[in-house]
């Protein structure tokens, strides 16, 4: 049996899992190809219009596997905290597709949320166990498929996430964290931390590919989600609000322990147009930077409209300026673009 896995929102924090968890139970995976502008344009023309960018995204990515599988996986992810929560949109994602197009193949969609102790690891087996079921009967097949998937899912955090020796060293220009920096035009390097959700840093077209910009602009950078946990609670812990939203605390803990170390030359933030979380994030950034200038902070908001020519231009007179301004010791102002 194929299974269809979009490649959109979650998937770029569950991926390893589960694949490895469809696969050891004996499918065949098939995931959507990455986005292109076709997948773009399917999705804009059929997903509802008050919809977040990356929302929208995940129709175009359902649309190109829908006629290749037998099954599609859509699991409504609630969140894997106790304290905080994901985006409502991964619940309603499955129900919604489900119902706007009835002729999509099966959805698989366990609901999963261990907010407030809603799920524990006891009802993640019996769900896993029951997705097993429509593949094997054989037990110790749908358990080591399970434990097969957790480890990868484990290993693939342990790789992308660094302690804080290795920040320590990465501030200090010991080590890379991602791909070096180009250096043959001989301008000084900059350090930068680029901010956002993983389903835009991850997807070189959503995220129109500025990672590479940055990469021949001499910039090395760091991601939100590469910063040490216990760093970004420590930064929300100081904080007389409590943000619910899981992946905001990610992108809010890392810009605010930047803005305070001042061990980064600038902080990149991508908000996705229509966020409702990023919106809180994005407001709450902008206040902390307005009384912290000392690390200048670039807020681009995204949506199907923005274009890689005018992208580039902004990152390179964000560059520009802050070269500029380390040569003359200046700071200047938070500044938020909608691209
Ligand atoms: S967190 Fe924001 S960008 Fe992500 S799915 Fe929800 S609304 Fe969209």
């Amino acid at each position: 049996m194929r299974v269809g896995i979009p490649r959109a929102l979650m998937y770029y924090k569950f991926a390893d899992m589960w694949v490895t968890f469809f696969q050891e139970l004996g499918a065949e995976v098939i995931i959507s190809p990455k986005t292109t502008k076709k997948i773009k344009q399917e999705a804009v023309n059929i997903a509802p219009n008050e919809d977040c960018y990356s929302t929208k995204l995940y129709y175009g990515h359902v649309m190109a596997i829908k006629d290749q599988v037998d099954y599609l996986f859509i699991p409504r992810y609630g969140a894997s905290d106790k304290r905080y929560v994901g985006c409502p949109k991964f619940i309603g994602l499955a129900e919604v597709l489900r119902s706007m197009f009835p002729n999509l193949p099966p959805i698989i969609m366990p609901h999963y949320n261990t907010a407030k102790g809603r799920d524990g690891k006891l009802s993640f087996f019996f769900k896993a166990m029951k997705i097993g079921s429509m593949f094997t009967k054989n037990p110790f097949k749908k358990i080591r498929a399970l434990r097969l998937a957790l480890k990868k899912h484990n290993q693939h955090k342990k790789d992308l996430v660094i302690d804080e020796k290795t920040l320590y060293k990465w501030e200090q220009s010991e080590l890379f964290l991602n791909d070096p920096p180009n250096s043959n035009h001989g301008k000084r390097q900059l350090k930068i931390a680029l901010v956002g959700h993983s389903y835009v840093l991850n997807d070189p077209y959503a995220s129109l590919d500025i990672r590479t910009i940055l990469k021949e602009q001499e910039v090395d950078i760091i991601t939100s989600e590469q910063m040490p946990r216990e760093l970004i609670e420590k930064q929300m812990d100081k904080q007389n609000f409590q943000l619910y939203f899981y992946y905001e605390r990610e992108i809010l803990g890392t810009i605010m322990h930047f803005l305070e170390s001042k061990t980064v030359d600038g902080i990149i933030h991508i908000m996705v147009f229509s966020c409702g979380p990023d919106s809180i994030a994005g407001e709450m950034a902008a206040r902390f930077s307005n009384r912290n200038p000392a690390v200048p902070l670039l807020q681009l908001v995204f949506d199907e409209l923005t274009a890689e020519t005018g992208l580039k231009t902004r990152i390179e007179a964000f560059i520009d300026m802050l070269r500029r301004s380390i040569d003359a010791q200046i700071t200047f102002q938070t500044t938020k673009v909608h691209v």
